[in-house]
């Protein structure tokens, strides 16, 4: 078997976009495993130490290299890839510049062990600040095995500037699913500090997605994923989108090329476009997309980070992917389907006569108080926030008390006991009104305020939740049959950033091996029901926040918390508790809107009722 790896000469080497230098330690990772999968490696096998500050070692059983190569490797453009400038349109490869093993060999020690199948003995090389300070033969199995130790050993400024472990581990991590994601034939197992954390088989894509990201909620993922499936001359794209409803705001979203990961924005686009109107503005959906083309169609080499990639036929194939989304959330009757055609249908009648209504059973609990958990804020004079509304000398208003006297609008549902029951629960302090389950009409001196309920209890707890975080005040109430959460290793890591806070505002955890926790204790404030699904939204959010520099973790936890376990819109309130709910509003510092920026009371006027009439 001959040597391999080449120079490349002066004049191809300048064709190609200059390779980024190492960065951090999620770059060697990327071009090592990169380099076992170009060497046809089937199983490949990664161990970090310190995030990779102290080790990131690569162990595969690919094709191994000579003596030779070894050496050669090192060496600036250096590859066995391509040889010539029009190799660069017909890439089968993940690398092709020759330029890692150089720069990573700048920055670290370098330790290589290779072996071809057919030689019996393989070769040690260890490279250091570009200086080889050993060639030997030794024995080995099959394949490469690299270890890079004390990255950056030689650069002490560039050691400083890397980030705190969690966040060069979830570097790493991004950078393994890219790889893992579109190479599912291939076996990986990574171990951080000598904990497995991902073992995965060979396997298939869906299989694949699952195992990494359905770790904590494996049907959660194998009910969310639709296949897309299109073939034509020009491009075959095959994959998975997420249901609309498992949308989140931080999703994961992928595409691939020719078995290469990417980014493409214009892409991204034609799938968020496809599922207009199926998903609330601030979240996206889930999707892992596979492209292939013919490499002659693509320019992999405009970008030095290789993950910007150029199509030859980009607005067809956005069209063509459009279509192929379109088609599979139509399949899955997601996008609902209007049919206009009245032929043959009954003709319903669209309004019932009042006396054919059956009284709807409602469930309401007239002891329910959603505050009696909370503590009691001080009632406020809130009449005189809105004091300013008032107008002196205004004759109707001090001769009629009109307030006592509004028609209301009532609802057609509500029966006539109904109604009676909602006066009977009317206290003689208030005239409150609860205006379809979800409004509270209320009289004040200057008119006639009307106030969410919803938005209104979220801003209360929110505020209380918030306390609570700030001054590690919360009270946890027990749970009986604790349920376990179990996260991926990536979510663990932010799941750790935001666990002393939950643990502040009441919840209380055990652990349960691996990344994984039982949930002992809960906030009393909050429902029982679905504690889970509360701390993976809390956690998506907060995963989200992280990335915002102005955003704030406790109040996105606070408002999670606030948002669950508010009241909804559609509960029927008592007299007692709408004043107890206005009462508290009016103590917030800021009544008038949500945390989220939601108004929650709007006011009309005396002189605006009045021109009514
Ligand atoms: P490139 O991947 O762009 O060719 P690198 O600097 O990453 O450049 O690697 C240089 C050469 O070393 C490769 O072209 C390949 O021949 C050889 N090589 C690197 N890693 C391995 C590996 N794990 N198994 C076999 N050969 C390898
Ligand atoms: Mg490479």
């Amino acid at each position: 078997m001959s040597d391999i790896i080449h120079l490349l000469p002066d004049s191809v080497a300048n064709q190609i976009a200059a390779g980024e230098v190492i960065q951090r330690p999620a770059s060697v990772l990327k071009e090592l495993v990169e380099n076992s999968i170009d060497a046809g490696a089937t199983f490949i096998q990664i161990v970090i130490k310190d995030a990779g500050r102290t080790l990131i070692q690569v162990v595969d059983n690919g094709k191994g290299m000579s003596e030779t190569d070894a050496r050669m490797a090192f060496e600036r453009h250096a590859t066995s890839k391509i040889q010539s400038a029009d190799d660069l349109f017909a890439l089968r490869t993940m690398g092709f510049r020759g330029e890692a093993l150089a720069s990573i060999a700048a920055v670290a020690q370098v330790e290589l062990r290779t072996k071809r199948a057919g030689d019996e003995l393989g070769v040690l090389v260890e490279v250091a600040g570009t200086r080889v300070f050993k060639q030997e033969a030794v024995q080995c199995d099959s394949g490469t095995s690299f270890q890079v130790k004390n990255l950056f050993f030689n650069v002490p400024a560039r050691r400083r500037f890397l980030k705190s472990d969690n966040v060069e581990k979830s570097h790493i991590l991004t950078e393994f699913y890219r790889i893992a994601l579109v190479n599912s034939s291939v076996s990986f197992s990574l171990f951080d500090n000598d904990e497995e954390i991902f073992n995965l088989p060979a396997s298939n894509n869906k299989i694949r997605i699952e195992s990494i990201f359905g770790k904590n909620a494996k049907k959660r993922w194998q009910q969310q994923l639709l296949t897309i499936e299109t073939n034509t001359n020009m491009v075959s794209i095959h994959g998975y989108v997420g249901k609309p409803e498992y949308a989140q705001k931080s999703a994961n979203q992928y595409f691939f090329v020719n078995g290469r990961y990417m980014r493409h924005p214009y892409f991204h686009k034609a799938v968020l476009l496809a599922y207009n109107q199926m998903i609330q503005a601030s979240e996206s959906p889930n999707y892992f997309i596979y492209f292939e083309v013919d490499p002659q169609t693509i320019d992999i080499n405009i970008h030095p980070t290789k993950t910007e990639i150029k199509f030859e036929n980009e607005q067809a194939i956005w069209s063509i992917l459009s279509a192929a989304i379109k088609e599979a959330l139509g399949k899955f009757n997601i996008i609902p389907s209007i049919d206009f055609d009245q032929e043959g249908a009954v003709d319903m009648p669209t309004r019932m006569p009042v006396e054919n209504v059956r009284p709807p059973q409602t469930n309401f609990n007239p002891n329910y108080n959603p505050f009696t958990t909370g503590y009691k804020r001080p009632t406020l004079d809130w009449e005189d926030l809105y004091g300013g509304f008032e107008k002196k000398d205004e004759p109707i208003a001090s001769s009629i008390d009109w307030e006592s006297d509004i028609d209301m609008p009532v609802s057609a549902t509500i029966t006539q006991s109904e109604q009676q029951q909602t006066i009977e629960q009317t206290d003689s302090r208030t005239d409150n009104f609860q205006y379809k389950n979800r409004y509270i009409l209320t009289g004040i001196k200057s008119g006639l305020l009307m106030i969410d309920q919803q938005r209104a209890h979220t801003r209360i707890l929110f505020d209380f939740f918030l306390t609570q975080i700030e001054k590690s005040q919360g009270i946890t109430q027990q749970v009986l049959f604790p349920e376990v959460l179990e996260l991926s290793a990536d979510d663990d890591l932010f799941f750790e950033q935001i666990l002393p806070d939950l643990q502040r505002v009441g919840f209380d955890f055990d652990s349960a091996g691996t990344n994984s926790y039982r949930v002992k204790g809960i906030p009393a404030q909050i429902e029982k029901s679905s504690v889970i699904d509360l701390l993976l939204d809390m956690l998506d959010k907060a995963k989200t926040t992280a990335q915002d520099p102005t955003a704030s973790l406790h109040e996105s936890i606070s408002l999670t918390l606030a948002e669950a376990s508010s009241l909804k819109a559609g509960q029927r309130l008592s007299s007692e508790e709408m004043s107890d709910l206005i009462d508290r509003l009016f103590a917030c510092a800021n009544y008038n809107f949500t945390p989220d920026g939601k108004k929650i009371v709007t006011t009309f006027t005396q002189e605006e009722l009045e021109k009514r009439f």
